[in-house]
C-alpha cells in the first residue's frame, strides 16, 4: 500500500556553516521532526552555488562531535576532511562519506584546495545519523564511500538509476555499513521514469526533490528543493519524474529513546550533554590541528 504524504516543506533560509557552506536546514529545524524522522536526525543542504576563486580556506575549523554519525554526500565540487581518529580524504561528486563520531571526535571541513583556488560550483548535503544508546560511545570508525563501491540499480526501463548508499533497494544492498536500519537512496532519475520503492511501514520515511520535477505517490508536481514527510501508513512510495531529476530517499527504523541535542553532540540525558562538554573541554576528542 502505498504512503500518503503528511507533509510537504520547504527548508528554513540559508545560513553559513563556517564561511565554506551555505545551507538549509530541513530538521530538526522543527521540534516534532526529531521523532518523525528519527533515526535521521538534521538535514542541511547546500544547493549548487558558485564560488569565486580564493587562496583562503573556506570552511569549518575543528569542532568535536559524539553520539552519531555523519553523512556527507557531494554532488558537485569537493569537501576535504580530517580527524582526530587519523582519517581524512576529499569528498567528490557522487561519492560519500559516512563519519562515525560515536564516542568523541574531532574534524575540520574545508573546501579541497584545488577545487577553492579554481572556484567552481558547490553542491552538497550533509546528514547527522543518530546512534542508539548502546552505540553512542563506539569508537569512532570512517567510511569513505568513493563512486564504484556504491551499488547503482539500473531501472528496468533503462530510465535511472537507484544508487543505494546504505540499506537497500529491492535485491540491492547499500554500500555504508549502519547501525540502525536506515535506507539512504540516491535516485538519478531520466523523464518519464516511474520508481517503486518498497519500505517497512514503521520506519520513517522523507524525500528530498534535488533538482527536476517530480509527483509522489499521484502528488502535484513537486520541483527543487521541496521535501515530503511520508506517514507511516503503507509500505512503498512510488516516484515518477516528468523532467530528468536528482531525489534523495531517506527511510529508516526509528530509535525509541529520548533525545537532548547541544550543538554538536545528539546525546540520551542532559547529564550525558554535561559529560560530553566536560570531556571535550578535557582533550579527551584527541588532538587535531586546523
Ligand atoms: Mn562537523
Amino acid at each position: 500500500m502505498r504512503r500518503s504524504i503528511e507533509k510537504v516543506f520547504k527548508g528554513m533560509p540559508e545560513h553559513w556553516v563556517g564561511d565554506g557552506f551555505h545551507v538549509s536546514n530541513y530538521f530538526p529545524a522543527a521540534t516534532d521532526f526529531e521523532k518523525r524522522m528519527s533515526p535521521f536526525f538534521l538535514l542541511d543542504y547546500h544547493k549548487p552555488m558558485r564560488y569565486a576563486p580564493t587562496t583562503r580556506r573556506r570552511g569549518v575549523g575543528t569542532h568535536p562531535h559524539r553520539g552519531f554519525e555523519t553523512v556527507t554526500i557531494a554532488y558537485q565540487g569537493a569537501v576535504a576532511h580530517r580527524d582526530s581518529a587519523g582519517h581524512g580524504g576529499v569528498i567528490r561528486p557522487d561519492e560519500v562519506q559516512w563519519m562515525t563520531a560515536g564516542g568523541g571526535i574531532l574534524h575540520n571541513e574545508y573546501h579541497e584546495d584545488a577545487f577553492g583556488k579554481a572556484g567552481g560550483v558547490m553542491h552538497m548535503m550533509q546528514l547527522w545519523v543518530n546512534l542508539p544508546r548502546r552505540h553512542k560511545l563506539t569508537a569512532p570508525k570512517y567510511q569513505g564511500l568513493e563512486k564504484a563501491v556504491i551499488p547503482e540499480a539500473a531501472l528496468a526501463d533503462g530510465k535511472g538509476l537507484v544508487r543505494v548508499i546504505s540499506g537497500a533497494y529491492e535485491q540491492t544492498r547499500g554500500a555504508a555499513s549502519t547501525f540502525t536500519a536506515a535506507h539512504m537512496l540516491d535516485l538519478r532519475l531520466k523523464a518519464g521514469a516511474d520508481v517503486r520503492l518498497p519500505t517497512p511501514k514503521d520506519y520513517n520515511t522523507a524525500l528530498l526533490v534535488l533538482q527536476g520535477r517530480v509527483t509522489v505517490n499521484g502528488s502535484p508536481a513537486l520541483t527543487e528543493g521541496e521535501c515530503v514527510l511520508f506517514k507511516n501508513d503503507g509500505d512503498e512510495v512510488r516516484v515518477a519524474s516528468s523532467t530528468d531529476a536528482i531525489v534523495l530517499f531517506l527511510s529508516g527504523e526509528p530509535i525509541e529513546e529520548p533525545l537532548v541535542h547541544y550543538g554538536p553532540f545528539v546525546m540520551n540525558s542532559r547529564d550525558e550533554i554535561n559529560q560530553a562538554i566536560e570531556d571535550f573541554n578535557a582533550g579527551k576528542f584527541g588532538r587535531l590541528d586546523d
